[in-house]
């Protein structure tokens, strides 16, 4: 048997998939309620669709200290019931499968690293904006962990509160980048969500600037090959085209690469699998389950 399971597992929804990559993937979807509830429409998914081993893309945080006894549970989330969840071990003990878990944004950089936009670099970013804001770094072909995983969307960026009054979203930091650039963090301060925003509304220059100040301080720090950019808010056609010229404004062309200058609509770009570089990317854990590495 070949198939591998993947499990992209988010805040509203767990999409689950069967497959060996993108040709032959197939998917079903499950609310995230309570872990208990959640869990067994994944368990029986699987239970009728055999694989050899599952990966899991999971919301977090997540502890993924090698040396914790709580390795791959989900720790600080404010999702109160899903806390302390250890996501792969229940999964494992229900199928008696190898599982390997990983956060949402390293899963969705494993699959553009593997089918999609990062294909040919072994240096990027993987980057989502969505209801909050997450990354993942690929340095030298490896997923950074450290600590625990980075935390990208908690970085802290100028906030210039003349200008901008709304003081943030995050519940933790306030005005963090997540806390002004999220989704969230769109709709408290507009009153509207992102996705009814219209395309001349000044929104989308103050969303493009936050957003190139986290690339910057990014690309100053880990100088990626490539920033990949998924999630809802990058949908808006009019933000990539903004936040490619805000970087290049910021960075002033300090470092100079023809990434950063001729090529930047190539440098700063979509994903290459869509909505399905996470569930993808889960599949990639999967196969490294088998071979027994765990999330790494
Ligand atoms: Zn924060």
């Amino acid at each position: 048997m070949k198939r591998l399971g993947g499990i992209e597992a988010g805040g509203t929804k767990f999409v689950c998939a069967v497959g060996t990559g993108p040709d032959d993937l197939s998917a079903a979807t499950f609310d995230t309620t309570t872990p208990w509830e959640t869990l067994r429409g994944v368990i029986r998914f699987f239970h009728d669709s055999p694989v050899r081993a599952i990966g899991v893309g999971s919301f977090g945080p997540l502890d993924l200290a090698p040396e914790s006894p709580t390795f791959g549970r989900i720790t600080s989330t404010p999702k109160l019931e899903w806390q302390g969840c250890d996501l792969s071990g229940e999964i494992s003990r229900a199928l008696g499968v190898p599982v390997g878990i990983d956060t949402d944004v390293n899963a969705a950089a494993l699959g553009e690293a593997r089918w999609g936009a990062a294909r040919d670099v072994s240096d990027f970013l993987y980057l989502t904006v969505g209801t909050g804001i997450g990354g993942g770094a690929v340095v030298g072909g490896r997923l950074v962990h450290g600590l625990v995983h980075p935390e990208m969307g908690h970085i802290r960026v100028p906030h210039d509160v003349d200008f901008d009054p709304f003081p943030g979203a995050c519940p933790y930091h306030g005005d963090c980048l997540e806390g002004l650039a999220s989704g969230t963090a769109i709709e408290r301060r507009w009153g509207v969500p992102a996705s009814r925003i219209e395309s001349d509304h000044p929104a989308w220059e103050l969303e493009a600037h936050y957003l190139a100040l986290g690339l910057a301080t990014w690309v100053c720090t880990l100088s990626p090959r490539r920033i990949v950019i998924g999630g809802g808010v990058m949908r808006h056609r009019r933000l990539f085209p903004l936040v490619r010229l805000e970087l290049q404004r910021l960075l002033n062309g300090y470092v100079r690469n023809p990434a950063l200058g001729p090529d930047i609509d190539r440098y700063v770009t979509p994903p290459g699998l869509g909505e399905r570089s996470g569930v993808l990317g889960a599949l990639v854990l999967a196969e490294r389950a088998c071979l027994g590495s765990g999330a790494r």
